[in-house]
């Protein structure tokens, strides 16, 4: 059975990276980042200005090197990435990087101790622990899976995921909606 949610991601020199969602891939192709190496038979991506074969397999344009089989280096951007920008405390739009355990306790720059965090909250949880700021963690800190590291080292940026409106139809009849993609 194909997957036509999941798109796999071959390096410039045709290594497989990882696979991402179809609503990514359409993206880096459309960003001129990788090329369609094989596509769903009779299925195509449709929207305004934009028509291409759903895409199975994509190669990437520019050979990246991503750190699968070590950790990938922990970064603020990538806490971002990695936490999709939502504030690790209320959920909503996170543009700071909040230290669990504050720096000046010990606490390291590392994936199990960074969350997004909205301005707001960082502020008001200060110097403190989650328990001494008696604020909740909605979700727990984790290493970014590798398709984290992949869109990180494609410089991919918050806004460039593609409208949830955009289908993908095939035959102007069976429509598969990307938006279900988990
Ligand atoms: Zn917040």
């Amino acid at each position: 059975m194909i997957n036509k949610r999941q798109t796999l991601v071959l390096n410039a020199g045709f290594e497989p990276l990882s696979t991402v969602s179809l609503r990514r891939a359409v993206v880096l192709v459309m960003q001129d980042k990788a090329v369609v190496e094989q596509s769903h038979p009779g299925l195509r991506v449709r929207a305004a200005s934009l028509d291409l074969p759903v895409p199975q397999v994509v190669r990437l344009c520019r050979y990246v090197r991503v750190p699968f089989r070590q950790r990938a280096p922990w970064s603020r951007r990538g806490v971002l990435v990695r936490d999709r920008h939502r504030c690790a405390y209320c959920g909503r739009r996170a543009t700071t990087v909040d230290h669990v355990v504050p720096r000046s306790r010990g606490g390291g720059d590392t994936w199990l101790n960074t969350v997004a965090a909205c301005a707001a909250d960082n502020h008001r949880k200060a110097d403190r622990t989650p328990v001494q700021a008696g604020m909740r963690l909605l979700t727990q800190p984790f290493e970014p899976t590798p398709a984290d590291a992949l869109l990180l080292a494609l410089n991919l940026r918050d806004g460039d995921a593609l409208p949830e409106w955009l289908g993908v139809r095939g035959g102007g009849t069976a429509a598969v909606s990307s938006a279900a993609a988990g």
